[in-house]
């Protein structure tokens, strides 16, 4: 079986506001060790743990609602040509995106281009 064995995960750090971009291997997990995504600041924005060589488990600590969510996913639901948002339960807030790397980096510059934008708009007001 050929995979894409390289996911990213794009949360946004609750401490500090950051929106950090994590790389993660299906082989750093082979062992059921924890990675762990860091933000600068020291926070740890995220925990994808594999229990089997099937699923993975992500953990997010949200800003939301201060809780820490857990979503669970196989390697084969997370086709690296896209990617999944993963949002709170408590709201319609989209806490982090999981997903190719590619896919999510596009995601993340047309994002932060889309809030430039966003933001010279109202400074313009
Ligand atoms: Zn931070
Ligand atoms: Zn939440």
């Amino acid at each position: 079986m050929v995979f894409d064995t390289n996911i990213s995960i794009s949360v946004r750090c609750a401490k500090c506001g950051s929106f950090i971009v994590g790389d993660m291997s299906f082989f750093q997990m082979k062992n059921g060790k924890m990675v762990n995504i860091k933000c600068g600041c020291g926070e740890i924005v995220a925990k994808v743990k594999s229990w089997d060589f099937k699923t993975f488990h992500v953990l997010i600590p949200c800003l939301i609602c201060g809780k820490e969510h857990k979503y669970v996913y196989t390697w084969k639901s997370l086709p690296c040509e896209k990617f999944k948002i993963l949002s709170c339960p408590s709201g319609l807030f989209d806490i982090a995106f999981i997903g190719g790397q590619k896919p999510i980096r596009n995601f993340i510059r047309k994002r932060q281009k889309d809030i430039k934008e966003l933001i010279d708009v109202l400074s313009n007001i």
